[in-house]
């Protein structure tokens, strides 16, 4: 029996805010100019005293809304004690047993589990400490402080153990960074640390007599990157499994605490760091300088109608309406709201969203890439593509004749001529690429082609209508704008009707 790895998401997200939870100083990453972004609040000197940022605590309603936490209409600050280095005031303000969100979810897709609710314990607002720089070459170097990210706003958003293997935590992080980067509340810029995630680890591990036990439970801390939790969750499983068969040490059994571990990406491996505190280690006590906060219905309601669609429920939307497949709403929502804007620009445009998906995921995607553009300011505006789409809709012409006048509506923007629905119309005249409505002429170029190839004809009206190739190639090569499909068809039909 397959042990079943379960697992429980820490996810520590800097809210976007101009400026910082407490204080007045530029909420910015800026690691180049340290310790230039402080004052006496978030440097914790005595006598300063911090002011409530309303925006941070907006973002922070938003996020929960999204995340289908219930809201809390009461909540107040909490001071969490340790000592550390890179927080001077010796404790974070936090929020301890009145968060302001509480018993959310969020779904998440994989191909092995399929879309599940992944529950959400609690978010809550907290500030962010400062970053220690160690000198790791072991020639006993300086270590230093920077106290710019001191007091940036911080929503620590927990998730209950419901994630089941380490390619759902993946998926969970990804969705949630989706989410939150689509409502605006954070950059979730993992490199500059905007988006960190600690994942709780441990197995259940069915015995032969039919009762399950549970290793100890291992807390892998401050990973910044999708690949860096499925890798550390993968690699735990495995160690717990090795470390279970040898000592067959359980989770409840005297004297076993809760493990805390980092995480290499170089070695790919986890590693033992200090035993975690308990809870009563922090000494937590309300903060007597913040007054508590109350939210009222009117607050919630202006929230609640300010706030877009989210992803999940456009990606189910698109599926619906445009009929796409999961796979190619999920691109188009995964590259952003702008991006999903377009496309649905594109698709109601010209009536059809499957051949609107296929263009925006592949043509416009490709010239995005190699041109290094954000879809805003794409060449081909959304009034054009749909223009030149409603087309191959109404059969005036062929998927690959679009394709020619897509590439020269761009080679003609990088000329200085924009693309415009005129432009579409002169191209397509120039180029002769209107498909042929004209039987007479068609039906003309098909019995050329018949004449010039008895064989073929032959082996049609024999059955072999895969033989039609060559004659379809040949009436091709005169009506250049012609739908080769029509053609094929054509040709099957004047062979058995002569
Ligand atoms: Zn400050
Ligand atoms: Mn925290």
């Amino acid at each position: 029996m397959k042990p079943t790895v379960v697992v429980g998401l820490e996810v520590h997200v800097q809210l976007l805010t101009r400026t910082k939870i407490f204080c007045g100083c530029v909420n910015r990453f800026n690691p180049d100019a340290p310790n230039t972004q402080t004052c006496p609040v978030c440097l914790g000197l005595p006598g300063a005293l911090p002011v409530m940022n309303e925006e941070a605590f907006r973002l922070s309603l938003m996020t929960a809304m999204a995340l289908n936490c219930e809201l809390a209409r009461f909540t107040k600050w909490d001071r969490k004690q340790y000592y550390y280095p890179d927080l001077p005031k010796a404790y974070q303000i936090s929020q301890y047993d009145l968060p302001f969100s509480h018993d959310g979810w969020l779904d998440v897709s994989t191909d092995d589990c399929g879309s599940r609710k992944i529950r959400i314990n609690r978010a809550h607002l907290e500030e962010d400490a400062g970053k220690n720089t160690h000198d790791e070459s072991g020639r006993g170097g300086d270590s230093q402080v920077d106290l710019n990210r001191c007091g940036t706003p911080l929503l620590e958003i927990v998730s209950e153990p419901d994630i089941r293997s380490a390619a759902e935590a993946k998926a969970y992080l990804e969705e949630l960074h989706l989410l939150l980067t689509y409502i605006g509340v954070s950059d979730c810029n993992m490199q500059e640390g905007s988006l960190r995630c600690d994942a709780n680890v441990n197995l259940h591990i069915e015995q032969d007599d039919g009762e399950t036990i549970a290793t100890p439970i291992v807390e892998v801390k401050n990973l910044n990157s999708f690949r860096g939790v499925e890798a550390a969750i993968t690699y735990e499983a495995e160690r717990q499994q090795k470390e279970f068969a040898e000592t067959g040490r359980k989770l409840g059994d005297p004297g076993v605490e809760k493990e805390t571990r980092g995480w290499s990406a170089e070695r790919n491996v986890t590693f033992a760091q200090r035993g975690k505190e308990e809870a009563s280690d922090y000494r937590y006590f309300p903060d007597p300088d913040l007054m508590p906060v109350t939210v009222s219905d009117e607050q919630i309601t202006a929230i609640r109608e300010s706030l877009c669609e989210f992803p999940a429920a456009r990606r189910s939307r698109f599926e619906q309406d445009y009929g796409l497949s999961n796979y190619d709403a999920s691109v188009i929502i995964n590259q952003g709201e702008e991006f999903a804007d377009y496309f649905e620009s594109v698709a109601q445009g010209c009536g059809d969203g499957k051949q609107a998906a296929n263009w925006v995921t592949q043509n416009v995607q490709r010239e995005l890439n190699e041109r290094q553009l954000e879809i805003d300011a794409f060449p081909v505006c959304t009034e054009v593509l749909s223009s030149l789409l409603k087309r191959i809709v109404d059969g005036e012409l062929t998927v690959k004749g679009a394709r020619e006048v897509f590439d020269e509506l761009l080679t003609g923007h990088d000329a200085g001529t924009p693309a415009s629905v005129d432009r579409i119309t002169s191209i397509i005249d120039e180029k002769g690429l209107a498909v042929s409505t004209d039987t007479g002429e068609m039906d003309a170029v098909i019995d050329a082609a018949m004449a010039a190839h008895e064989k073929a004809v032959e082996d049609i009206r024999g059955g072999k209508l895969q033989a039609a190739g060559p004659l379809v190639g040949a009436v091709m090569k005169q009506l250049m704008g012609a739908d080769p499909k029509t053609v094929r068809q054509r040709i099957i039909d004047r062979v058995k009707g002569t």
